[in-house]
């Protein structure tokens, strides 16, 4: 166990933030993932960083704060909290976020507070964020159990169990246990790059999604798009992986070009609350009605948030076969079941245009690039999902066929 958590921990320095001698390091996670924390903290120090700076959370501690804090906190975030993200983005620091969330952490907690807190940090955090999903600096996202987390994975589990059991799953989702997890990453890298290059050959004007759940969604993909798959430049020159794992490639769509109804094949956990049995129905481009058996009023909430919000900004491939997927485990967190299913984002969308740096914003966003506080991913990647892409002169090629890549 101490030595997968070493590799893990050298993994996600050097290929996900892929630090470098000299560079800061940002490194935030919950208090009870302290114990990884510090081994991210010595692993980046062996990398040559010139100083780790921590920044902790207690969920337990943000469950109070919802229920209990005053009502105006909600409207308001301190100064202090955009600069320590714009200072730290500035100077091109490395960004770690450690992640085990207790799925609903906020059940019960009113839904208004929530998008208010959303709102307020968005709006404060809106350079930085612009930054970083314009890779100007080198970041990602990995996670690690929590007791919450995992016995929610595995309900029928003893609880002695549910923890090392979800460490399992994690591990095998990011290759720790089976040779050198970073040459093992930088295989795949090269990998999923040379299928993103085969997409982008296509030039695809739409693609067509069907299943048997009822999707029925036609997306239109803005001029000069670019697919991409992890292994992306940072601004500072480092190439690093934002989620760990990863098994997507993804672009961006055209803001106004989606129309249809695309069912969601996997609950969601937004904003500490499950939403299940989604079902989203567009017309150009906006999301016009959206159903859910549960959970609905919090989707609907995130989805007033802004315009942008009710507007697409990524569309993801990821096969039936793939190794998360093939778990068959539900993990209640998007890091993981987005990597197990074709996705969509609804909000901000990611500016993968091939000629993105000599643009300006204004440009990339009157080709249809849509702009938001939020950016949410849901599932909705089926075994009999078929995806058909339409080329400029009418040519229909499938790309997906009963689930998988057929490109
Ligand atoms: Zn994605
Ligand atoms: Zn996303």
């Amino acid at each position: 166990m101490q030595q997968h958590l070493q590799d893990y921990a050298r993994l996600i320095v050097q290929v996900g933030a892929n630090v470098q001698g000299g560079q800061a390091v940002v490194v935030s996670a919950a208090t009870d993932s302290a114990y990884f924390a510090r081994l991210v903290a010595e692993e980046a120090y062996n990398a040559g960083a010139k100083e780790v700076v921590s920044r902790f959370y207690d969920e337990a501690l943000q469950r109070l704060h919802y229920l209990r804090a005053d009502e105006a906190v909600f409207d308001e975030v301190p100064r202090w909290i955009p600069a320590f993200y714009d200072e730290y983005a500035e100077q091109g620091a490395a960004v770690i976020h450690i992640t085990a969330s207790n799925p609903e952490l906020l059940m019960g907690v009113s839904p208004d507070r929530i998008q208010r807190a959303n709102i307020a940090r968005g709006t404060a955090l809106k350079s930085y964020s612009d930054q970083q999903m314009a890779n100007a600096f080198p970041w990602t996202i990995a996670a690690i159990p929590s007791e919450a987390w995992a016995s929610k994975v595995f309900p029928d589990t003893p609880i002695s169990e549910t923890m090392a059991q979800l460490w399992a799953a994690i591990f095998k989702a990011v290759h720790i246990g089976t040779g050198d997890p970073v040459a093992i990453w930088r295989e795949k890298i090269k990998t999923m790059s040379a299928r993103a290059d085969m997409l982008n050959e296509y030039r695809f004007q739409t693609l067509h999604y069907q299943n048997s759940l009822g999707t029925d969604l036609t997306l239109r993909l803005p001029e000069e798009h670019q697919w991409v798959a992890c292994g992306e430049r940072a601004g500072t020159g480092a190439e690093f992986v934002a989620n760990i794992p990863t098994e997507e490639l993804f672009v961006l769509p055209d803001k106004y070009g989606t129309e249809g109804v695309a069912y969601a094949s996997m609950p969601l956990s937004l904003n500490g609350n499950l939403v299940e049995d989604m079902k989203f129905t567009f017309e150009a481009g906006k999301i016009v009605k959206v159903e859910a058996t549960s959970g609905l009023e919090h989707l609907e909430k995130e989805l007033d948030i802004d315009e942008g919000a009710r507007y697409l900004g990524e569309i993801a491939l990821v096969p039936y076969q793939s190794p998360i997927s093939e778990m068959g485990i539900l993990f209640y967190n998007t890091l993981f079941d987005e990597n197990a299913s074709c996705h969509l984002a609804f909000g901000k969308a990611y500016p993968k245009f091939r000629d993105s740096q000599e643009r300006t914003e204004e440009e990339l966003l009157a080709r249809g690039m849509n702009d938001s506080l939020v950016h949410v991913d849901f599932m909705i990647g089926t075994e009999d999902l078929s995806i058909t892409g339409v080329t400029s002169d009418g040519a229909e090629v499938p790309v997906f066929q009963g689930g998988n890549f057929v490109i």
